[in-house]
C-alpha cells in the first residue's frame, strides 16, 4: 500500500478500492508502446504511472510492444525503446510481450463473434464506409452487408485470411450499432486486408486487427487488472468493453484515462518528431534538442530529473499544457546536487599576470561540490596567462557590470585578486589580451586588508587548458505552442533557427581530458554540460544540458 503520507492521485484511489473490495488479488499493468518511434517524455510519464503503480502496490508491470500494424513497425525501435525504459530504472522482468504473439488468439475471438452473430463482413468501400458512419450529430446508416448469414461471415472471414481478397476490399466489423452517438460503436472494424510483410511474423497474416479489437483482448489475455492510458482512448471505453463482454475470454481489465502530457516549446508526437528525422532539422531521434528520451540523455538529463518532474506534474483527469521551465528547474535542482563543479571558458580572453613569476605553477585547491562536501577537492594548475570568459571584460562598464574592466579588480575564483593594467588590441582594434597584476597575499580569495570586490571569475590556465567544443543547445521552438500556425504551414515553420550553436575552442580544466560520453560537470557560473556521445580524447565535445540563470543577461536584455 502507498503511505498514507503520500497524497493519492485518482487512479491509486481506484486501485486501491478495487484491492479493498477483492475484485483482484493482485495488480497487473501495461505499457503498450506501438514500436514506430522513440519513446519521448509523454511517454515516461504513461510508463513511470504504469511502472509506478504497479510497483506501490507490489505487482508487475508488463512491457507489450503493440506491433499490429504491419506497415509503421521496425525492430530499431523495440530494442530503443527497451533501452530507455530500463534507462529510467524500471524493470518488467519476464513480462516482455508482443501483441504480434496473440494473433491466433485475435483470429479466434473474431470467429467467435462471428458466430455469435456479433460481427460481419463488409464490402463497402472506405468513402462509402465513411458516409455510411454518418456524423456526431447525425445517425449512420445500416450497411447493406449487414445482415449477412453466420455461415456467409465465417467463409468470407476465411477467405480473407486465406488471402483471396485484394488488400481493402473487404472488412470486419463488429455488429453494435449504427446510431450510437459515440461513433467508434457505429459498427467498427476489426480486421482488414493488408499485404505487408510484419517484423515478427513475416507474411504469415495477409490480415490484421485494428488497434480497438486487438488491444483490449491483449490486455485480458495477459490478465491486466488496470489499463491506464491517456485521455484519447477515454471515447474508445464502451467499445473496449463491449468487446470484453461478448467473447468468453473471462478478464475484463478496468481501463482508466489519465491527461497527456503536452509541454510548452515543445511538440510530443511520434509522427512530428519522425518528420524532425526525416527532414533533417535535427541530426537523428537522439539530437540532444529532441525531447526524446534518448535525446533529454544525450544532452545531460538524468532519468531522476525527470521523475522529479513527472512527480510534481501528477495525475490529472484534464488535458492540460506545463511549463518546460518546470521540467528545466527540476533538472537544474538534481544537477546541483550530483555535479562535479569545475572551471571551463566558453568564449576565452587571455590575461597575462605581470607580476605572476614566468615559470611558476601553482596547483590551487578547488572544491568539487559545495552541496556535497564528501564530493572532495581537487586542484587546478593556476599560471602566469590564463583564459577568461570574454564576457567578463568589458572596456567600458556600463552601470552595475561587476566584472574586469580597465582599473578594475575582480577575484579569481579559488585563487588571487587581479586588478586590469592595460587593454592590448590587434591592428582591427581588437582585443587581444589583457594585462593585470595580482596580489600575491589574496591566495583563497581573501585579502589581509579586507577589501572586498563584487566580481568573481572563472579561469583555467591557458597553457594547462584542454581544448573542447561546445553545443549550446536552446529551444528546439520558438514559440510556446509550435502547433499554432497560420494556414498553409505547419509546426517545421516554428522551429528555432537559433536552436544550437556551436562553439570551438573553448578552455577547460585539464582533469577534463579524461572526461567520456555521458559524463555531467557544472562549468562554474555557466551551466550545467555533459560530454556528448561524439566525443573522443582527441576531439572532445560536451553539450550545455541547461544553462545556470544568467541575472546579468536578463538586465542586458531588458536593457536593450
Ligand atoms: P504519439 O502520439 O507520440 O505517436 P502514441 O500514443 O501514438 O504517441 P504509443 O506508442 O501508442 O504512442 O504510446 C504508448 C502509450 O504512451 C500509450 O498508452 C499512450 O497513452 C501513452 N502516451 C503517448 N503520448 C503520451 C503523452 N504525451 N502523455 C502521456 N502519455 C502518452
Ligand atoms: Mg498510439
Amino acid at each position: 500500500m502507498v503511505e498514507d503520507t503520500k497524497s493519492k492521485d485518482f487512479i491509486r484511489q481506484i486501485v486501491e478500492a478495487d484491492l479493498a473490495a477483492g475484485k483482484h488479488q493482485s495488480v497487473i499493468t501495461r505499457f503498450p508502446p506501438e514500436p514506430n518511434g522513440y519513446m519521448h517524455i509523454g511517454h515516461a510519464k504513461a510508463f513511470s504511472i504504469d511502472f509506478g503503480v504497479a510497483a506501490d502496490y507490489r505487482g508487475v508491470c508488463h512491457l507489450r510492444f503493440d506491433d499490429t500494424n504491419p506497415e509503421r513497425e521496425e525492430a530499431e525501435y523495440t530494442e530503443a525503446i527497451q533501452e530507455d525504459i530500463r534507462w529510467f530504472g524500471f524493470d518488467w522482468g519476464e513480462h516482455l510481450y508482443y501483441a504480434s504473439d496473440y494473433y491466433q488468439q485475435f483470429y479466434e475471438y473474431a470467429v467467435e463473434l462471428v458466430k455469435a452473430g456479433k460481427a460481419y463482413v463488409d464490402d463497402l468501400s472506405a468513402d462509402q464506409m465513411r458516409e455510411y458512419r454518418g456524423t456526431p450529430t447525425s445517425p449512420g446508416k445500416d450497411s447493406p452487408h449487414r445482415e449477412r448469414s453466420i455461415d456467409e461471415n465465417l467463409e468470407l472471414l476465411e477467405r480473407m485470411k486465406r488471402g483471396e481478397f485484394e488488400d481493402g476490399t473487404r472488412v470486419l466489423r463488429a455488429k453494435i450499432d449504427m446510431a450510437h452517438p459515440n461513433l467508434n460503436m457505429r459498427d467498427p472494424t476489426l480486421y482488414r486486408i493488408k499485404r505487408a510483410s510484419h517484423h515478427r511474423t513475416g507474411d504469415e497474416w495477409c490480415i490484421y486487427p485494428m488497434y480497438d479489437f486487438a488491444h483490449p483482448i491483449s490486455d485480458a489475455i495477459e490478465k491486466v487488472s488496470h489499463s491506464l492510458c491517456s485521455l484519447e482512448f477515454e471515447d474508445h471505453r464502451p467499445l473496449y468493453d463491449w468487446l470484453l463482454d461478448n467473447i468468453s475470454i473471462g478478464c475484463h481489465p478496468r481501463q482508466i484515462e489519465f491527461a497527456r502530457l503536452e509541454l510548452t516549446y515543445t511538440v510530443l508526437s511520434k509522427r512530428k518528431l519522425l518528420k524532425l528525422v526525416e527532414g533533417g532539422h535535427v541530426v537523428g531521434w537522439d539530437d540532444p534538442r529532441m525531447p526524446t528520451l534518448s535525446g533529454l540523455r544525450r544532452r545531460g538529463y538524468t532519468p531522476q530529473a525527470i521523475r522529479d518532474f513527472c512527480e510534481r506534474i501528477g495525475i490529472a483527469k484534464a488535458n492540460s499544457t506545463v511549463d518546460v521551465a518546470l521540467l528545466e528547474h527540476c533538472l537544474r535542482e538534481d544537477l546541483n546536487k550530483r555535479s562535479l563543479r569545475v572551471m571551463g571558458v566558453l568564449k576565452p580572453l587571455k590575461v597575462v599576470i605581470e607580476n605572476y613569476p614566468v615559470d611558476k605553477v601553482e596547483e590551487i585547491e578547488c572544491g568539487n561540490n559545495p552541496e556535497d562536501p564528501s564530493a572532495g577537492t581537487r586542484r587546478v594548475p593556476f599560471s602566469r596567462e590564463l583564459y577568461i570568459e570574454q564576457d567578463d571584460f568589458r572596456e567600458e562598464p556600463p552601470p552595475k557590470y561587476f566584472r574586469l574592466s580597465p582599473g578594475r579588480e575582480v577575484r579569481l575564483k579559488h585563487a588571487y585578486y587581479i586588478t586590469c593594467k592595460e587593454v592590448k588590441k590587434n591592428t582591427a582594434g581588437e582585443i587581444t589580451e589583457i594585462i593585470c597584476s595580482y596580489d600575491s597575499e589574496s591566495k583563497g580569495g581573501d585579502t589581509s586588508d579586507g577589501r572586498r570586490v563584487k566580481g568573481t571569475l572563472h579561469w583555467v590556465s591557458a597553457s594547462h587548458a584542454v581544448d573542447a567544443s561546445v553545443r549550446l543547445c536552446d529551444r528546439l521552438f520558438r514559440v510556446e505552442k509550435p502547433d499554432d500556425v497560420e494556414e498553409g504551414q505547419d509546426f517545421i515553420s516554428n522551429l528555432n533557427a537559433e536552436s544550437l550553436t556551436l562553439l570551438e575552442g573553448c578552455k577547460l580544466e585539464p582533469a577534463l581530458a579524461e572526461a567520456g560520453p555521458g559524463e555531467r560537470f557544472q562549468f562554474l557560473r555557466q551551466g550545467y554540460f555533459c560530454v556528448d556521445t561524439d566525443s573522443t580524447r582527441e576531439k572532445l565535445v560536451f553539450n550545455r544540458t541547461v544553462a545556470l540563470r544568467d541575472s546579468w543577461a536578463k538586465l542586458e536584455k531588458k536593457a536593450k
